[in-house]
């Protein structure tokens, strides 16, 4: 029939349209924005979450974290689309040391490429790994060189701010046009980190004990040496390890009951197993701090911040110091 043909070819034109429209458009428009958002990719939660606060009202700043809320931080491995996004990036930000290895082989491969890169950790202040009471040895760790340097450079609050104003440093000279905006955003976050600061601090001076009890590995070595406090663990900071052996748990159990330790914590992404049982044996009790090595999903959707998560500490720590 003819009005049939018609009908259909008029159809055809249009979807045939419709997509030539949207191809030229739709690309067009896509190149523009590439070239105008300033693409940030970050490794770890912290510098992301500095750098979130940081560039806070620029609408043209594409934020990647790039290991990813929820999942274990030394268990990470880039991959093919990740070190695309690395390539395509006007910064990135990382940290290095024996958690992030995989950083190595990264740098070798932008040799050729426009990125800024910025290893956060030299900004920082960083101690060398110390050897943490009550940590299991680990098999891997004793091929490790001398001397290796903390890489949790982000729990206490002066290497925080030193890593903002890196940061923000940085942000102003890629992107100089909203160097007041960057300024202003990075000291009210480094005003907000001074109240946490000081909130923390007036639970230290009022403390009844100074140990803290991980049954779990303890990645928060700048934050005990900040707040001058001791602590005892299951592991050391960088554990991949989730099973302490009969005689550490023993171990921490005793400290709990000689010096009656109120609490044991456990870390974030974790279900808390080894803490509730030394908690259990003891009578004490078993409560999660962030140590911002990860944040879980949930907190990652709800926008948590440093800051937040901090503050979320601030209970648990003056429960576990009484
Ligand atoms: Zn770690």
């Amino acid at each position: 029939m003819k009005i049939r043909k018609i009908v259909f070819s008029i159809i055809a034109f249009a979807i045939i349209g419709l997509l030539v429209f949207f191809l030229l458009y739709g690309s067009k428009k896509k190149e523009i924005n590439s070239e105008q958002k300033v693409k940030l990719v970050s490794s770890n939660f912290a510098s992301y979450d500095f750098l979130r606060a940081i560039t806070k009202g620029n609408n043209n700043i594409e934020l990647v974290f790039l290991i990813g809320p929820g999942k274990e931080a030394h268990s990470y491995d880039p991959t093919a689309q990740d070190l695309i996004k690395i390539g395509n990036a006007d910064l990135f930000v990382y940290i290095g040391g024996e958690m992030e290895k995989w950083a190595d082989k990264v740098l070798e491969s932008m040799n050729d490429k426009n990125v800024n890169i910025m290893c956060i950790a030299d900004f920082a202040d960083t101690i060398k790994e110390q050897e943490v009471d009550g940590a299991e040895e680990e098999k891997e760790k004793e091929e490790e060189e001398e001397g290796a340097f903390d890489e949790h450079i982000w729990s206490s609050p002066n290497n925080a701010i030193k890593m903002i104003n890196a940061l923000e440093e940085k942000m102003e000279e890629i992107d100089a046009e909203n160097s007041d905006l960057y300024r202003k955003n990075a000291d009210e976050y480094i005003n907000e980190i001074h109240e946490v600061d000081n909130r923390i601090q007036s639970i230290i001076d009022n403390k009844k004990r100074d140990r803290l009890i991980f049954g779990d590995k303890m990645p928060m070595q700048y934050f005990i040496n900040y707040y001058n406090l001791k602590v005892s663990a299951a592991f050391s900071g960088c554990s991949t390890e989730t099973e302490p052996s009969a005689s550490t748990i023993t171990y921490l159990e005793k400290i709990v009951k000689e010096q009656q330790i109120p609490v044991v914590l456990y870390i974030e992404l974790n279900n808390g197993r080894v803490a509730k049982t030394i908690a259990n044996e003891t009578g004490a009790e078993a409560l999660q701090i962030q140590t911002l090595h990860n944040v879980s999903l949930d907190d990652f959707n709800n926008g948590e911040t440093w800051i937040s998560l901090m503050n979320r500490n601030i209970e648990v720590l003056s429960k576990a110091l009484q």
